[in-house]
C-alpha cells in the first residue's frame, strides 16, 4: 500500500488511471501499519472492531470476495443487490464496500448524505469499467451527433461502469442494466429508439441482443475507442441496431468452448453454467446462462449428485463447491481465474479500515461529484422503474 520514493521516504501512490508513477505499484497510501496477512489475531481484531462500531457500520461483501472477507459481511450479493442494500440501511453511518470501485460509487450515489461509503483498498478497480472512459464515450457520441442519430440511439450502460458513464447514460435518455435485467433494458430502449448504444461489455450486449431479442450478429457492430470513427464506416454506424462498446471482463472472457468440449468428453453428465459476460460462443455452447444470483440459485436448487462446471469468478465457484458438498461443482477453466482487483480486498485491509473507523479516521471514502451523481442517479432510477 505504500512505497518508498527515491529519497527513501514513504510517498503517496497514484489513484487508478491518474498520471503515471513508473516506480511504484498503483494504489493509495495507508496512514497506519497494515496488519500482516499471517497475523493470527486478525479475525479477532476484525470481530472486536466491528462489535465496537455496532450498527454504525455495515459491511457489504460481493460474491467474488475471498471467504476471509465474506465471513464479516452483513450482506452478500451482486453489485446491484449490494447498492440497494446500502440505500436501504440509512442507520449505517459507514458502508464498508468489499467489492470494486464502481460498486462503491453506485452505493455512494444511492445512500443518504449522512452516510459514508468506504472501499478498503482504493486500487480495487474493474478492468471492464476502465475500458470506457468519459472522454472516449463523448467522442463516440459526438460522432453520432454528426450522423444525426443521437435522438434515435438509446444508451444502456451495464452496472459495471464508472459513475461518469452512468451519468452520460442518464443525461442522454438511457438506463443502467445488470446481467439479470439486460433483456428488459434492451426491450425498453427499442420502444424509445431505433438502436442501442451498449456500454461497456460487448459480450453482455451481444448475448442479450442475439439470444434474448433474436437479433442477428450482423445487426451488431463494435465501436473500438482506439480506432478512428470507432473502426466503423458511417454507413455501418447508421444501419446498426446495436452498437457495442469494445469492452469485456478479463475474468469471464477466459472461458472457452474447448474447455466445455473437454468437460463433456470427460464427464458426460456435466451441466455447463456460465455468466453472460462470457463470449457468445461460450454462452451458446452452455446448458444454462445467467447472472451471479442466478448461478447461485441454480446450484442451490440442483438435485443432490448433479455435476456442474461453472464459468464465473473462482472465489464464488469454490464457495459453491464447499457449501454444497452433495453436488459436484467444477470450475470451468484449466487455470486459476480470480478477479485480481476484487482480490485486493483482504482481511488486513478490512481490519485496517474498521480499526481506523474505531479510531475516528475515515479512510478511502468514495465520493461521486454532485452533478455526475445526479445524472447517474437518473439512469439508475430508470433501471429501477423498468417494467
Ligand atoms: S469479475 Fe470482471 S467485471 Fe467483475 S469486477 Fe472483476 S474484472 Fe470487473
Amino acid at each position: 500500500m505504500t512505497s518508498a520514493d527515491s529519497s527513501g521516504t514513504l510517498s503517496n501512490l497514484l489513484l487508478l488511471g491518474r498520471g503515471s508513477d513508473a516506480g511504484s505499484e498503483r494504489g493509495v497510501s495507508c496512514e497506519g501499519d497494515l496488519p500482516t496477512p499471517a497475523d493470527p489475531e486478525l479475525r479477532e481484531r476484525a470481530r472486536a472492531a466491528k462489535a465496537t462500531l455496532g450498527s454504525r457500520v455495515m459491511i457489504l461483501g460481493h460474491h467474488y470476495q475471498r471467504n476471509e472477507v465474506i465471513e464479516f459481511a452483513d450482506i452478500t450479493g451482486d453489485s446491484f443487490k449490494l447498492a440497494q442494500a446500502a440505500a436501504s440501511h440509512p442507520e449505517a453511518e459507514y458502508v464498508v464496500f468489499c467489492g470494486v470501485h464502481f460498486m462503491a460509487e453506485s452505493a455512494d450515489i444511492l445512500v443518504g448524505d449522512h452516510q459514508k461509503v468506504i472501499l478498503p483498498d482504493l486500487a480495487a478497480g474493474c478492468s471492464m469499467a476502465d475500458m470506457a472512459s468519459a472522454s472516449q464515450v463523448d467522442t463516440a457520441w459526438r460522432k453520432f451527433e454528426e450522423l444525426s442519430i443521437t435522438s434515435s440511439t438509446i444508451p444502456i450502460t451495464y452496472m459495471n461502469s464508472t459513475a461518469a458513464i452512468k451519468a452520460f447514460t442518464g443525461k442522454n435518455g438511457g438506463t443502467v442494466c445488470t446481467s439479470s435485467n439486460a433483456e428488459r433494458a434492451m426491450r425498453w430502449a427499442f420502444e424509445r429508439g431505433e438502436r442501442v448504444f451498449f456500454l461497456p461489455d460487448q459480450h453482455l450486449g451481444r448475448n442479450t441482443a442475439l439470444l434474448k431479442l433474436g437479433l442477428k450478429a450482423s445487426d451488431c457492430v463494435i465501436w473500438n475507442p482506439w480506432k478512428k470513427n470507432g473502426g466503423l464506416t458511417d454507413e455501418e454506424i447508421v444501419s446498426a441496431k446495436v452498437i457495442l462498446w469494445r469492452g469485456h471482463c478479463s475474468v469471464h472472457g477466459r472461458f472457452s468452448v474447448d474447455t466445455i468440449t473437454d468437460f463433456r468428453a470427460r464427464l458426460p453428465e456435466v451441466k455447463i453454467l456460465v455468466h453472460p459476460e462470457c463470449k457468445n460462443e461460450v454462452v451458446s455452447a452452455a446448458d444454462l446462462v445467467g447472472s451471479t444470483e442466478f448461478i447461485i440459485k441454480t446450484i442451490e436448487e440442483a438435485p443432490s449428485g448433479s455435476v456442474w462446471a461453472v464459468g464465473t469468478e473462482l472465489n464464488l465457484v469454490k464457495r459453491l463447491a464447499e457449501t454444497f458438498p452433495d453436488k459436484t461443482v467444477h470450475f470451468l477453466d484449466k487455470t486459476v481465474c480470480y478477479c485480481s482487483t476484487m482480490n485486493r480486498i483482504d482481511l488486513p485491509h478490512l481490519v485496517y479500515t474498521l480499526e481506523s473507523l474505531v479510531a475516528g479516521r475515515v479512510i478511502n471514502q468514495i465520493t461521486v461529484e454532485a452533478e455526475a451523481a445526479k445524472q447517474a442517479k437518473v439512469a439508475l432510477e430508470r433501471m429501477l422503474a423498468l417494467p
